[in-house]
């Protein structure tokens, strides 16, 4: 059966590149009815906070995806915060240590620098170089004695590593390419090198789909299972490893954490749909079919394959994005987009009073607003017309309409507008008629009357909205725009 997990460190925002990995294990999960194991990797004091704990729970939840073992819900491998597992780790090391896998290394930092710099410098690999391996019980005494702490070092085996990456096909690592490593810090507290291949171990993952970023961490993950399985820590196998390619974002640089256009934060609050939004990071690696970018989450699952996930970097492209994110917008029953809008119709978005809001006269204009949103943020702007008392002001806007004859058209068309029948229709009408009169085409005769009904000079199409707006309050922004 198919284990697999998505273990984030409860750092900062959640960003994009975690969301990507996490949909991944998703879906292949959810593909071949296997089981997604949420584990959080806490082990950093540090760095991890309870904050950040519950925003990952909440981004994950927003994003509609669901988890078989994990925080909230327990499970088997309980519990799933690796900062109420220390006592496991401990354990771990102290059987490494008895087993002769690993060993404590009493070198300081300005030792390893030296030798480091030294290695450097005649084209050595600069890796840890296995000084304290065998160190004698005298040796360990003088180090003690002279009060020196020591870390724990996993005994790498002196033999290539191979292995299948399911993206990327056959690696091998060359022995000097991967020195000892640490495991456990001087101070006891245990290592991310550590911890997650003993929780895979014990959680028995069987597929590792992680970003390329940790690909140089696999070889020796592969050698600390090997050793696990020897001191029989889990049930002896080895994942398959799965390395999601870099996403790159602008001027071909890999999207880092800093990024703004990376914070998941973002895109909830400027109203991406879930849909619309893993829809678009499932196409960073992955497509449905050579001419298929648009796709549910259902169809994805359907389809998903690790396999065809491609090893080349994939660009972040934000337009793309908003496309998308886009034509889901367009793709929703009418009645569920004016739904997904009502955050974006109150406050704190919404400048104006509660008790304006008209439910029945948004609902008139939001088949006309479902087709021009990219995010659902925007309809704020889109509707403020209707229920601010009066409407914004956009300078630029009224400079660009409000030109030297601009005040003639409005009597022009206030005249006629108030003589009108009050549908979309008959108010188009008396627009265009009241442009023949000045010698002005449709659009430069709306022109006018947009800015001063709705305060910009782009929006919904302006008749439509004029009718729900109403006569009297119509007319009176035409009033007061010509002041
Ligand atoms: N906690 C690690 C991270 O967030 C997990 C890496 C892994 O998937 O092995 O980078």
């Amino acid at each position: 059966p198919v284990r697999v997990r998505f273990c984030p460190s409860p750092t900062g925002n959640p960003h994009v590149g975690l969301v990507r990995t996490a949909l991944f294990n998703w879906a292949f999960a959810r593909h071949h009815g296997g089981t997604l194991v949420f584990r959080i990797e806490d082990t950093d004091a540090a760095r991890d906070s309870e904050e950040s704990y519950q925003q990952l729970l909440d981004s994950m939840r927003w994003l509609g995806f669901d988890w078989d073992e994990g925080p909230e819900i327990g499970g088997p491998h309980a519990p799933y915060r690796q900062s109420q597992r220390m006592d496991l780790y401990a354990e771990v090391a102290r059987k490494l240590l008895d087993a002769g896998h690993a060993y404590r290394c009493y070198c300081t930092t300005e030792e390893l620098d030296a030798r480091r710099e030294a290695a450097r410098k005649a084209g050595r690999p600069s890796g840890y170089d296995g000084l304290c391996r065998d160190l004698s019980a005298e040796r360990v005494a003088a180090y003690e004695a002279e009060g020196r702490t020591a870390v724990v070092r996993f005994k790498m085996p002196d033999e290539a590593i191979t292995f299948t990456d399911l993206v990327r096909g056959e690696l091998t690592f060359q022995p000097e390419n991967v020195p000892d490593f640490g495991i456990v810090r001087a101070n006891g507290a245990p290592l991310y090198t550590l911890v997650n291949p003993v929780d895979d171990a014990l959680m028995e993952i069987t597929h590792v789909l992680r970003g390329e970023d940790l690909l140089s961490s696999t070889p020796r993950q592969i050698a600390l299972y090997r050793a696990l399985a020897e001191i029989g820590v889990g049930n002896g196998g080895t994942p398959q490893f799965g390395h999601l390619p870099y996403v790159m974002g602008e001027g071909n640089k890999k999207l880092s954490k800093r990024d703004p256009e990376s914070s998941l934060n973002l895109y909830r609050e400027r109203g991406f749909l879930p849909a619309g939004l893993l829809n678009y990071l499932s196409l960073l690696g992955w497509s449905l079919a050579e001419d298929r970018d648009i796709f549910s989450m259902e169809e994805m699952v359907a389809a998903f394959e690790i396999t065809a996930v491609n090893a080349n970097p994939a660009r972040f492209d934000l337009k793309k994005c908003e496309a998308v994110n886009a034509t889901h917008l367009r793709e929703m029953p009418v009645a569920e987009f004016a739904a997904a809008c009502e955050p974006w119709l109150r406050a704190p978005f919404a400048p104006w009073k509660p008790e304006a809001f008209d439910r029945a006269a948004f609902e008139e204009l939001a088949p006309l607003a479902q087709t021009r949103l990219t995010v659902l943020s925007d309809i704020t702007a889109n509707v403020d017309f209707l229920f601010l008392d009066e409407p914004v002001r956009d300078e630029g806007s009224w400079a660009k309409a409000m030109k030297p004859g601009a005040e003639a058209l409005l009597v022009t068309a206030r005249e006629r507008l108030a003589a009108a029948e009050w549908n979309a229709e008959a108010l188009k009408a008396a627009v265009l008629a009241a442009g023949e009169e000045h010698g002005l085409k449709l659009g430069k005769a709306q022109a006018p009357v947009r800015v001063a009904v709705t305060g910009r000079t782009v929006g919904l199409p302006l008749f439509e909205s004029l009718e729900v707006l109403g006569r009297e309050r119509t007319l009176a922004r035409v009033d007061a725009a010509l002041g």
